[in-house]
């Protein structure tokens, strides 16, 4: 199995090659459910440079115990997000253009799709404005985020969630993908949305039912 420090490093490459974000911006990380490590992008260097051992390394009481270098200034944010969800071991930070279109009036993405009522939640939200690197950004954004899997920073970006990075990759393409259908069906006429009730069937569907037996 990979390092966790590779799986960063090669999820920071993936963010770029489906252009999630520009230069620099945004930051992923990963924890290791067995000892609670999380493993976080370098502050500041292209993605296209960073070396597993650029990874900094916090325990699970938010120190830093390996790496030399900078952290993340929003490494508050993923600290926060593990220390609320038990469920989520990876975390995707995106400056993406279609849900960051969200992020700048922030309106929530509304249920109009089913994979993303089944995978994301019943909506993404947009957390309080806060300066980014801030812990107050952080509270903001995990409350915001609830049990879902995706959040919207307002004035700066999304945040997607999994309980390991092939989900938040997962995550990220539908979030991006409904915020895009959204924008294109609102120009062509009024979107459905899903009600309430056919969202929790399709969510209890999913959790039970769905894909091959186990
Ligand atoms: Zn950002």
């Amino acid at each position: 199995m990979a390092s966790y420090e590779k799986i960063v490093v090669s999820a920071g490459l993936e963010m770029c090659q489906r252009s999630l974000t520009v230069g620099t911006w945004g930051n992923i990380s990963c924890r290791n459910p067995e000892t609670g490590e999380i493993y976080l992008t370098p502050s500041g260097i292209d993605y296209k440079k960073i070396k597993q051992e650029d990874i900094v390394v916090f325990n699970r009481d938010g120190k830093v115990i390996r790496g030399d270098k900078k952290p993340s200034i929003e490494n508050q944010l993923h600290l926060k997000i593990y220390e609320a969800r038990e469920d989520v071991n990876a975390i995707i930070h995106t400056h993406a253009v279609y849900s960051g279109a969200f992020a700048i009036t922030g309106e929530k993405i509304p249920p109009v799709s089913e994979d993303f009522v089944q995978i994301v939640g019943d909506s993404v939200r947009c957390a309080d404005y806060a300066l980014p690197g801030t812990k107050e950004l952080a509270l903001n954004a995990v409350k915001a985020l609830g049990d879902r899997k995706a959040v919207l920073l307002l004035n700066h970006g999304t945040v997607c969630v999994g309980e390991d990075m092939d989900e938040a990759f997962k995550v990220c393409d539908v979030v991006e993908k409904t915020a895009r259908l959204y924008i294109y069906s609102r120009f062509i006429g009024e979107p459905r949305l899903i009600p309430d009730d056919d969202i929790k069937a399709m969510q209890e569907f999913v959790k039970n039912s769905y894909g091959q037996d186990k």
